[in-house]
């Protein structure tokens, strides 16, 4: 009855435990929820009634000229006409598995990687190959290793604040992952959704803006500045390679959504925006402390990890191998919610031991007790 790409599909883990994780009395680290008492209020009254009509599949003209502005800013110039408003960055990982993937056709991620994306990939019959991270992001001799061993038809990266790891490229291997894309001619898809969540300073420049040749598609979002729930968000894509997108976009939904694309202009760019996130900031690296701190006092002989510079998560390694998946019903059974590590990776076996803890979320005051009810939990499993 249905199609053979179907039975690929696999029910995301992280959805099924955000379910799970909605009962009040649930302390949760699961998702990568913004903390819902800093979502904006959003203004309405001045929207035009025109926008109820058909748009432009590439995007509103005002909200295109803005986000050019806004990449460019961070490093890589772009022009409006390069730049195509999707419904959800997750939209554009959909695009990419429809230009790129047939199945079988190998596609290179780092190890762990986002959940989703490894699902969409998937769907469309992907092999995904993992790259190991090191603390300075992707580990480069397994990159080039593994370029040479195989050619993949992309190699999807999330250089700053990695989900779920939390790494951060430094400059070095930034040139050194786009000089190896280049010699090896492999497309890029850069992810870039929680660069303007950094604690100390401004990110380094995107992979993309270092590429000589080869072929690109930069991504980013509003969902962590502003609200996910508007699907606000972009992709750039260098010039061989954009016309595709304006096709695959219109096949998919025409356009994305003309009220959202007008509250995204009213935002962009103005100092309205600059101090909501510098506010977000504020919050969220005194929510990242405290949780900092509780692991310091529950955690320190179960688990290593490094402090985030940015982005949403913590991302432990338990110094013994526990499959974190059987810990789950566990921890849910005990009103507290993480993500386990195995789903994040190509090959589960290789996140063993691993578990991811989002800070944004929980108030302050329920991380201590949440970190401290996960870590008696461990304990009692024999971690
Ligand atoms: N990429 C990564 C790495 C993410 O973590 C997320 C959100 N969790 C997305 C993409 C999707 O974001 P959006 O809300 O724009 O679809």
């Amino acid at each position: 009855m249905f199609s053979e790409r179907i039975n690929r599909l696999s029910g995301s883990l992280i959805r099924e435990i955000l379910a799970a994780a909605q009962r009040p009395e649930v302390i949760s680290f699961a998702g990568g929820l913004p903390a819902a008492e800093k979502l904006p209020d959003f203004d309405w009254s001045a929207m035009p009634k025109s926008l109820a009509q058909y748009g432009m599949s590439e995007g509103e003209p005002a909200l295109r000229a803005k986000l050019a502005e806004h990449v460019s800013a961070l490093g890589l110039p772009c022009s409006a006409d390069q730049v195509l408003v999707v419904t959800g960055s997750q939209q554009t990982l959909d695009l990419a598995a429809k230009l790129f993937v047939d199945p079988g056709t190998p596609v290179l991620v780092e190890g762990p990687t986002f959940l989703a994306a490894l699902q969409v990939f998937r769907l469309f019959g992907a092999d995904c190959l993992g790259v190991p991270l090191t603390a300075n992001g992707i580990d480069v001799a397994a990159l080039e290793a593994q370029l040479k061993a195989r050619k993949p038809a992309f190699a999807y990266l999330i250089p700053t604040f990695q989900n779920p790891s939390g790494a951060r490229y430094d400059d070095a291997t930034r040139d050194a992952v786009a000089a190896l894309l280049d010699e090896y001619n492999v497309p890029s898809l850069e992810d870039d959704p929680y660069r303007d969540l950094s604690f100390d300073g401004v990110a380094a420049a995107p992979i993309c803006s270092r590429l000589k040749k080869a072929p690109w598609i930069y991504t980013g979002t509003l969902s962590k500045t502003l609200a996910p729930g508007l699907r606000d968000a972009f992709l750039v894509a260098s010039p061989e390679l954009f016309p595709y997108f304006v096709k695959l976009k219109q096949a998919a939904d025409l356009h994305s959504c003309r009220y959202a694309q007008w509250q995204a202009e009213q935002w962009l760019g103005t100092p309205k925006l600059a101090e909501h996130v510098a506010g977000l900031i504020g919050f969220y690296r005194e929510r990242r402390d405290a949780m900092q701190c509780s692991l310091e006092r529950h955690f320190a002989d179960l688990a290593d990890w490094s402090t985030p510079e940015g982005g949403l998560f913590f991302w432990l390694r338990l110094k013994r191998d526990v499959d974190t998946r059987q810990l789950l019903p566990l921890a849910l059974a005990e009103d507290v919610a993480f993500m386990p590590g195995e789903p994040f990776f190509p090959d589960p076996d290789d996140g063993i031991g691993h578990l991811r803890l989002n800070f944004s979320h929980a108030p302050a005051g329920r991380i201590e007790e949440g970190i401290k009810r996960l870590a008696a939990i461990l304990r009692a499993a024999g971690a």
